[in-house]
């Protein structure tokens, strides 16, 4: 009521607000086309997604990369919540799971779902506190919420551990496509040994704007064995193909074929143009954020500005703070966990015009 005459911006959620590229407007209409035609009309998909697409993104994501992968090891799907969810299912009771914080909350909550007990890595550089066997190790990099990178050496020290303590890293790789900085990696997999230990996720969500109609994969080496719920050795990678069979009928062909269409066509410029807008505006929040000595640590490879409250507020006495002078919306940094308070996050996915509004407002003030 208060601001009635202003306009709420909104720089809290990770959604984007570009429209999609075209390749992938191009991609859905080829499927329409092929859909609508009694002789390429296919059914349900594979449960882990077409092999059309799995080439692809061998190819394009992984081979460039050195790295190489069978197609069973590639398991499509529609988001990677539900990967990083569902996954769950399949490892036994009582796990102790190590999680970064502040963190992506999804993680927190499916694993007390599960009831298990979590402990946090507080500073990702002197890894792990021996406080008991960790299990599963959730690493995101580029990280949501603070942006923050990892080195290959930090990363090595995170697979040699899983390797020594028959550990299992779930690696979110969510952000890889905002990758900036040449002294990081842009999956785990660029390190020895990590085939045996680690899972990497990775979705279209952020990389082409794909929030509206969904796309991820998860990669899922064979040679991984984990214990499963009555205490047996089995397969991971058999044991998820086995839960896409009976709970998933796979991810929708629009989607597949919209994404695959940006592959073929060697159009992934046109999601690089749309990630340049969105660094853009993080730029400039960034710069005005530290100007005001708000921010600890810049980052460049992320859709995310991390900040500081101002007078030691809490995050969400700064949230309201930030609502009421300026009608800005972010996120409390609390809601991250604990290590979050005291903090903010806003986005980049706004519009540059909104962003640049956003600034303005606050300029007068902060
Ligand atoms: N992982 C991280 C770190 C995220 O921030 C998000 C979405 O915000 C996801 C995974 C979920 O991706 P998807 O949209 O594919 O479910």
């Amino acid at each position: 009521k208060k601001n009635k005459n202003m306009r709420l911006i909104d720089l809290s959620i990770g959604d984007v607000s570009l429209p999609l590229p075209s390749s992938c407007i191009d991609g859905i209409d080829n499927a329409k086309k092929l859909l609508a035609n009694k002789e390429t009309f296919t059914g349900y998909p594979p449960s882990t997604g077409h092999t059309f697409l799995k080439e692809e993104i061998i190819k394009n994501d992984y081979n460039t990369r050195g790295i190489d992968f069978s197609n069973e090891e590639v398991f499509i799907s529609d988001s990677s919540k539900s990967d990083i969810t569902n996954i769950l299912d399949l490892f036994k009771d009582n796990l102790c799971v190590a999680l970064q914080n502040p963190v992506y909350p999804v993680y927190v909550d499916s694993n007390i779902l599960k009831g298990n007990k979590i402990i946090y890595i507080t500073d990702i550089e002197t890894f792990l506190p021996p406080i008991c066997k960790v299990d599963l190790i959730y690493l995101c990099f580029p990280n949501n919420p603070t942006g923050k990178i990892i080195s290959k050496e930090t990363l090595k020290k995170y697979v040699d551990y899983a390797t020594k303590n028959n550990a299992l890293i779930l690696f979110d790789s969510a952000y890889e496509a905002f990758i900036q900085q040449e002294d990081t990696v842009h999956s785990i997999y660029e390190i020895d040994g990590a085939k045996n230990v680690a899972i990497e996720f990775r979705s279209y969500s952020k990389t082409a704007g794909f929030t509206p109609i969904r796309l991820a994969y998860c990669i899922v080496p064979k040679q991984i064995v984990i214990e499963s719920t009555n205490g047996t050795k089995i397969s991971l990678n058999s044991a998820f193909k086995r839960l896409k069979d009976t709970k998933y009928n796979g991810p929708s062909f629009l989607s597949e074929y919209a994404i695959y269409n940006t592959y073929t066509t060697n159009k992934l410029c046109e999601l690089r143009e749309n990630i340049s807008y969105y660094l853009n505006n993080v730029k400039l929040l960034t710069e005005f954020f530290d100007s005001k000595n708000m921010i600890e640590c810049i980052s460049i490879n992320s859709p995310y500005v991390w900040i500081k409250t101002i007078n030691n507020l809490s995050s969400w006495d700064f949230f309201y703070y930030m609502l009421d002078n300026f009608m800005i919306l972010g996120t409390p940094g609390s809601g991250f966990g604990t290590y979050g308070d005291g903090y903010f996050r806003l986005t980049g996915f706004s519009s540059y015009e909104d962003t640049l509004e956003a600034i303005n407002r606050m300029k007068k003030v902060l």
